[in-house]
């Protein structure tokens, strides 16, 4: 039928098994659950939400894009990131080819996942992933303050706690439960308007809106106009700045109306150094609740239900190594069980404790592991630019330098490779970057303010991710 003639058109070349589809399902799974380390969900959702792994032969990779502005962003900005991606789920160096997906009415219905939703399909312009929820969310000892006062939020939203403030370290679930707020208020209540975005979405968002009058009104309207706002990572609002301001007005407004503010944050808000001490106390006024560090129960069942969620078969005893093996982030638990499964389809063998003896020792436990984008937001905070304006072709000095001392740490911190970084910084190639270093390391021998300007970055960087 439809896919012949796809095949006789020669779109399809190796035509793949459908196990071979189902592997190729699941290698790209996880080869987009591994790029939410660097890539916001927004993004993901955004340029590969609708992208497909068609054919894996040889360390070739073809993957199918829904448009052209895809397919380039795919190649430009991203190789980097499924490069890194695909050798962490299989190993190896892949090349990459990408393919504009054939009309609607074309397309191979079975190689489709339509009657399976896929995390990524739904990211309504809200910003909420509809796959964080309450009920895929583990309750133990460590968040369930946490759970029970952002339930109650929902349950009367602006009424009890407002604003909430959650606060912890890097992939223990903040960003999962504000979503699940989310989704949850619009379960309860379809019309209610309900924006999710990080701190850093926001300023982006509100630099580019003041550029007209309309689109600064727009934005305020966007803004303003809410039931529910949920900010995230509120420390990667920069001091001082007239994004700030505006968060400031836009939260007394929404406050006095009522509307309920959550928030989240890697700190407590005593400690943030860069928000202005009114907002502090804005945000000090309602309810302030932590996440600690799950125990060994949940870590536990957090892994068999994420493997009971892939329909994997594994066994406790390989489940309760793995939780054993890594305390702290959750994101990371998840990761090292996805790279599990993932190995185990590929070499077609059961996951056993010996197979994750061996991905613990190819993947180290990665709790140093501090992702790129952690990397570029600090030195954005820094220097008070967007993370959009660094990775943009701008080449004036206020935004070259912090690009360049981007690239030392992302080398530094990350030993990431200058493709990788090339990658990272908004698609640069990988001789600019190898310029950019050199110079950089050479002001750095020189230029002792520099010097510390960096090192304090880098402190920030390294103490955050403890
Ligand atoms: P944070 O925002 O605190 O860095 P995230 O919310 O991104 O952390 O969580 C990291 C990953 O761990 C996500 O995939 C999330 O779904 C998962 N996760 C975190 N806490 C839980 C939990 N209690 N139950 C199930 N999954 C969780
Ligand atoms: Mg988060």
């Amino acid at each position: 039928m439809v896919l012949k003639e796809i095949w006789k058109n020669g779109r399809l070349k190796n035509q793949p098994s459908i196990s071979q589809k189902t592997e190729y399902k699941e290698i790209w799974k996880n080869v987009l659950t591994f790029l939410e380390r660097d890539l916001s969900k927004g993004e993901i959702a955004t340029f590969l939400g609708s992208t497909e792994l068609i054919n894996l032969h040889e360390g070739k990779a073809r993957i199918l894009c829904p448009n052209r502005l895809t397919m380039e962003k795919l190649r430009t900005r991203y190789a980097a990131h499924l490069a890194e991606a695909f050798q962490t789920v299989c190993g190896g160096e892949h090349q990459f080819s990408f393919e504009i997906k054939p009309l609607e009415n074309t397309i191979p219905t079975d190689s489709r996942t339509a009657s399976q939703p896929s995390l990524f399909h739904h990211a309504p312009p809200n910003g909420l992933a509809a796959s964080y929820s309450f009920e895929n969310f583990v309750v133990g000892l460590s968040n369930q303050l946490a759970v029970s006062v952002a339930r109650a939020a929902v349950e009367q939203p602006g009424a009890l706690h407002n604003p909430l403030f959650i606060y912890s370290g890097v992939g223990l679930g903040k960003t999962h439960l504000l979503h699940a707020v989310g989704n949850s208020v619009r379960e309860k209540t379809p019309n209610a308007r309900i924006i999710y975005a990080s701190a850093e979405r926001f300023t982006s968002e509100f630099i580019r809106s003041i550029q007209s009058q309309q689109t600064a009104a727009t934005f305020r309207r966007k803004f303003r106009g809410v039931d529910v706002l949920l900010i995230d990572d509120v420390q990667f609002f920069a001091s001082r700045t007239a994004s700030q301001e505006e968060f400031f007005n836009t939260f007394n407004e929404l406050f006095l109306a009522g509307k309920q503010v959550v928030l989240a944050a890697d700190r407590h808000p005593a400690e943030f150094k860069n928000i202005e001490q009114r907002l502090v106390s804005r945000f000090a006024g309602g309810m302030i609740t932590d996440i600690q560090e799950p125990d060994l129960d949940m870590r536990l069942q957090i892994l068999r239900n994420k493997a009971a969620a892939q329909q994997a078969e594994v066994s406790e005893d390989v489940l309760l190594a793995l939780a054993q093996q890594l305390e702290g982030s959750i994101r990371q638990l998840e990761g090292t069980l996805h790279q599990l499964l993932a190995i185990s389809q590929a070499q077609k063998s059961p996951p056993t404790e010996e197979l994750l003896k061996a991905v613990l020792r190819t993947a180290p436990p990665t709790s140093t592991f501090i992702a790129p984008q952690d990397i570029i937001s600090s030195v954005c905070r820094a220097y008070q630019i967007t993370s959009e304006q660094l990775c943009s072709a701008n080449r004036s000095r206020e935004v070259v330098l912090p690009r360049q001392i981007a690239a030392y740490l992302l080398r530094q911190i990350s030993r990431a490779s200058l493709h990788q970084i090339g990658g990272f910084l908004g698609g640069k190639d990988h001789s600019t970057i190898l310029y950019g270093l050199g110079k950089i390391e050479k002001q750095l021998i020189s230029d002792q303010i520099l010097k510390n300007q960096v090192e304090s970055i880098r402190g920030e960087i390294l103490g955050k991710n403890r």
